[in-house]
């Protein structure tokens, strides 16, 4: 992973700073997004309109950043598992009955992942 990036301000180095943006409605997402960056900052300590300037996170700064980001995608591949899951183990069961039972190495190939995939889930919460 690349060196994850900050911003505080230019000023004083508060973290309680940013940028002047618009926020526009956006009818798929049904919430406003980011629009338009302009190129005046803000800070709520010194009230500079200075652009934040970006650094480097470390230390316990870097570590929860990490955290946040590893578990965002830790949570979006276990949806993703159980979203798949049922169609899997139902096309296990078909290639079970189409192919001949349990000597099937289709079938043994797929139920071994609809397994694998299960075990994970239960781990991932905390089940087994
Ligand atoms: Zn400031």
């Amino acid at each position: 992973m690349s060196a994850l990036k900050g911003r505080r301000c230019a000023n004083c180095g508060s973290a309680d700073c940013g940028m002047d943006a618009v926020a526009v409605w956006d009818n798929v997402s049904q919430e406003y997004v980011l629009g338009t960056v302009y190129d005046d900052g803000w800070c709520q300590d010194c009230s500079t309109d200075t652009p934040p300037e970006e650094f480097e996170l470390e230390g316990e700064e870097l570590i929860a950043a990490e955290r946040a980001i590893h578990t965002a995608a830790a949570t979006g591949l276990l949806a993703a598992l159980e979203a798949v899951l049922p169609y899997a183990r139902s096309r296990a069961e078909d290639m079970h009955e189409d192919g001949g039972g349990d000597t099937c190495r289709f079938w043994q190939k797929a139920n071994a992942a609809v397994l694998a995939a299960e075990a994970a889930i239960k781990r991932a919460k905390g089940v087994a």
